[in-house]
């Protein structure tokens, strides 16, 4: 029996023997391409190739491409669980011909692959073809028809035409698209699961699992234009695409992709995790659990590993739904606290050899997921009552559906998913009212928008006007040029022609410039642009596809758009160029101290600091911390060349740059690198990213380094931020100011500072303990002298008049005090006098009994503070009161006495 790794490497050296090419799958996602979440079919790493914009460097390629389909066009999480075949994360082996074979090379491998070397029974092979569509005025395929019955062994009733929804494939409402052939595999009659459904008949597109499609292979031989007409390419394309667990399960002989190798090693350990069996059976509630574990951990660990982190929108949202609903699951097999993570190495076990990014980064993974689970843990099972709650209700209401604010609460407050509700909800025979929840979610974000006034420029003026581009290499080789004004932006978008409008934020677009736009990190430059006419102040500087735009106002005067003008960038790059250049150095300290797990994840560089986001197990010690800033600061030392040169990828890749995430395929990338004098000794330099950025020419400049925070950002995610040039020099002034501040103030040199300041704590922690004792002491000493003075206090029936005078102690021990006798005694009336130097302190307090038949303490305190020369207040079950004469506290005392009896008597 073929394991899932000999199907994979089996399905690649088969294509390899017909000169194909393997790729690497690109990372699942995609970071360069915003139309798209995650990667969800092999092609999108080549759709340049397809819309003509690179050429391909190799004809035929073939690889196994990471798929995730959670979003978007493409969207199985329904299905996960429910059947043996959908997965949210698979693998889909894929074979491309870019202008080089056609559909006779792909239909003839595809099924001699399949029949020959994996030898499935052609008998349960279907194939399908384009039945041709009138509006679009397509014909049948005949072509790839005649071919399956030609050169195939397959008869051609087994051959089936089907319409433009299963057999026509298009990249989008416009771009290359054509006919595809998919090849289906029919896995006998006990397989459907439509059996009850009338008038059902099983087939190869009829909607039952009895029929399940292995292999789509899509011939590109179109193009839609923007008015919908279909014109031949004059190069075709071949694009096929095979799910690696479904094949398994085929040459596995297992009835579920969730019985092969690929997960059953998954479920297993969740098997032991849980203490639950797998009984692969579908309609089970807990196998259900087991399926969508095992099928989500796949899903996370590879998003996590590409640079997705959970968070509240756009991927990281996907990615936190994912770990949510695996979690609610595990509570169906009993586990409440994290486990996901525990699961990591098991997949990794299982496909590390294959995709050895997840071997690296497996430890990283394993945190970010463990203190997701963590933080959703807490609220999770009290969200569970909540919904078992509002299900209930649901259920007693006609329309059996769960409320908007309902299911907003377990969104807003429990951070459940709408999906995981509806799942729930679903579960329960229960529906959501969607229109509720999303006029609730309208609103919030509303009041968030509102509360964070967005830099609306860009986006409003970028709605649907084609912006000029601007030709911007000058950034690299000068702070000054000559340029034209060729168009502005103001309040009502772009215009192209007369004179700029004054106003507060003005975008000015030049014909070339050599400002930096904010790009990978690096602020955009600020300066001025100026003429005869005017002066413009740019406070930042912005691009736009690939317009630069130069934002600011006008400190005097104005341009007309044609009009010359001398660009100049502010000294304040120099700065940040010394930043960006120590960034890459403080990145290759790091990884010879800490290794080479150390991977980034963003970074900021601007005039004043330095920013550098990192994957890391754990805080960097104070020792690591100082040999990063010793190993930065040696390089700078040494004073070496900074070399920047453009190269194809995949030449930077084999010099070993550092990309922060994979950039489009066969793209040019520039590569700066340190330690080489010319591009030609790149291979010498000690440090080669990928990077856009401005760069010094020589370190030496950087001047010093100095690290001034290390902190964590999320989980396994750590951030330092350090200072180079005048910002360092700024840096350490101030701090030189403070310590010659305190060395005046406690009269000694600044060495002596810190042998100082220990001895003042520590003296200082020694006296707060006295005085706590002391008081501790004072406390116990006011209680038992309270005690006494109700042991020996008079009686009116059940009420004991507690009067007395106390020796040391303070307002708060003696309310105290009173609070305790008045528990104590029940029935109460309390009455303490002392002499808080100098002064005379009185407090009064009695039992809620007394207060009803018309005792108050406010009463007794008023009738007796004007003895002590004073006055007073509170409540009627506690009150105070102060005065200047102490020698009268023993005749306020007894006139006390005298008033509380007789309103009690
Ligand atoms: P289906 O109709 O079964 O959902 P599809 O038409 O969406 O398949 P394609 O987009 O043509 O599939 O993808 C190519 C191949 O990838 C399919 O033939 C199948 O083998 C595999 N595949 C597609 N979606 C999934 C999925 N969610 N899980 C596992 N394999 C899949
Ligand atoms: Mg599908």
């Amino acid at each position: 029996m073929l394991t899932a790794k000999q199907i994979r490497s089996g399905f690649i050296d088969f294509f390899k023997s017909k000169d194909h090419e393997f790729v690497p799958s690109s990372p699942i996602v995609p970071l360069n391409d915003n139309t798209l979440l995650f990667a969800n079919a092999g092609m999108n790493q080549f759709k340049d190739i397809f819309l003509g914009l690179t050429t391909p460097t190799c004809r035929r390629v073939a690889n196994s491409q990471k798929c995730l389909r959670v979003s978007g066009k493409h969207n199985d999480l329904e299905e996960v669980g429910k059947d043996t075949y959908h997965h949210t994360f698979f693998e889909m082996l894929g074979n491309w011909s870019f202008g080089d074979y056609f559909k006779a090379e792909a239909i003839e491998w595809a099924w001699e692959l399949l029949t020959k070397v994996w030898q499935i029974d052609p008998n349960r092979l279907w194939a399908t073809v384009f039945a041709g569509d009138e509006t679009d005025g397509l014909p049948r395929d005949e072509e790839a028809a005649s071919l399956w019955t030609k050169a195939t062994s397959i008869p051609a009733e087994r051959v089936l035409a089907f319409g433009k929804k299963d057999n026509f494939w298009e990249m989008g409402a416009t771009g290359p698209c054509g006919p595809c052939s998919e090849i289906h595999i029919d896995l006998g009659p006990d397989r459907c699961d439509k059996k009850d459904v009338k008038g059902h008949k099983c087939g190869v597109n009829a909607g039952c699992s009895r029929f399940i499609e292995l292999w789509n292979l899509v011939f590109i031989q179109y193009n839609r234009s923007e008015d919908g007409k279909l014109t031949t390419l004059k190069a075709k394309y071949v694009d096929t695409g095979a799910g690696l667990e479904r094949i398994a399960a085929v040459l596995q002989k297992k009835k579920s992709n969730y019985d092969t190798d690929l997960f059953m090693p998954i479920i297993d350990f969740a098997g032991r995790l849980s203490g639950h069996k797998y009984t692969s059976n579908l309609n089970s509630k807990t196998d259900t659990a087991f399926r969508v574990i095992a099928d989500h951990i796949r899903a996370i660990l590879f998003a996590i590993t590409d640079g997705a982190i959970p968070s509240n929108e756009g991927r990281g949202y996907v990615i936190r739904r994912l770990i949510r609903r695996a979690a609610r699951f595990g509570r169906e097999l009993g586990m409440h606290e994290p486990f996901m993570y525990k699961i990591v190495p098991v997949v990794v076990g299982v496909m590390g050899d294959a995709f050895g990014e997840i071997k690296e980064r497996a430890d990283h993974v394993a945190r970010v997921i463990e203190s997701e689970e963590a933080s959703f843990g807490r609220t999770l099972d009290r969200g569970i009552e909540i919904f078992n709650a509002a299900a209930e209700r649901a259920v007693k209401a006609p329309q059996k559906t769960i409320s908007g604010d309902d299911a907003f609460q377990l969104y807003d407050t429990y951070g459940f998913p709408l999906d995981l509700t509806e799942l729930m909800a679903a579960e329960r025979g229960l529906n959501i009212d969607k229109a509720k929840f999303d006029k609730l979610m309208e609103e919030q974000k509303e009041r968030a928008r509102a509360a964070q006034k967005a830099d609306s420029f860009i986006m409003t003026l970028l709605a649907d006007v084609e912006l000029p581009a601007t030709e911007d290499l000058h950034k690299y080789h000068t702070d000054r040029c000559e340029s034209k004004i060729i168009g502005w932006i103001g309040p009502e978008g772009f215009k192209g022609q007369g004179q700029v409008e004054a106003g507060d934020d003005i975008g000015i677009i030049l014909e070339k410039t050599c400002f930096y736009a904010e790009a990978g990190g690096q602020v955009g430059d600020c300066g001025y642009l100026k003429s005869p006419n005017g002066q413009f102040i740019v406070e930042k500087t912005a691009k736009v596809a690939n317009c630069i735009i130069h934002r600011g106002h006008f400190a005097e005067g104005t341009f007309d758009v044609g009009e010359k003008v001398t660009a100049i960038v502010s000294k304040d790059r120099n700065a940040t160029k010394k930043n960006h250049t120590a960034t890459h150095l403080l990145q290759w300290a790091l990884q010879q101290v800490v290794g080479k797990s150390v991977a980034q994840q963003g970074s900021l560089v601007c005039p004043d600091y330095l920013r550098f986001d990192f994957t890391c197990p754990a805080a960097l010690t104070d020792e690591q911390i100082k040999k990063v800033e010793s190993l930065v600061r040696e390089k700078i030392a040494e004073d070496l060349p900074v070399t920047c040169a453009a190269m194809p990828r995949e030449e930077a890749q084999k010099l070993g740059a550092m990309a922060l995430f994979g950039e489009k395929y066969g793209s040019e990338v520039r590569v700066v690198a340190i330690g080489a004098e010319s591009d030609k000794q790149i291979r010498e330099a000690f440090s080669r990213e990928f990077c856009g950025g401005t760069h010094v020419d020589r370190i030496g400049v950087i001047g010093g380094f100095k690290i001034i925070r290390e902190e964590s950002i999320s989980a396994g995610v750590r951030r330092i931020t350090a200072l180079t040039g005048t910002g360092l020099t700024e840096y350490l002034e101030q701090r030189s100011r403070i310590a010659d501040e305190l060395s005046a103030m406690l009269k000694i040199p600044p060495e002596s500072l810190a042998g100082r300041v220990d001895q003042l704590i520590k003296e200082n922690k020694k006296l707060s303990k006295d005085i706590k004792s002391a008081a501790r002491q004072a406390g116990t000493d006011t209680f038992t002298e309270a005690k006494q003075v109700l042991e020996k206090c008079e009686k009116i029936g059940e009420t004991s008049v507690v009067i007395g005078r106390l020796s040391q102690t303070s307002v708060e021990q003696a309310r105290e005090a009173i609070d305790m006798l008045k528990k104590k005694a029940k029935s109460a009336a309390v009455v303490f006098g002392f002499d808080d130097a100098g002064k005379a302190v009185l407090l009064a307090g009695v039992t809620d009994d007394l207060i009803k038949k018309g005792l108050s303490a406010v009463d007794v305190v008023r009738q007796i503070s004007p003895i002590i020369d004073g006055g007073g207040g509170g409540r009627p079950q506690m009150a105070q009161a102060g005065g200047k004469n102490p020698d009268k506290i023993d005749q306020a005392l007894a006139d006390s006495a005298e008033f509380i009896k007789q309103k009690l008597l």
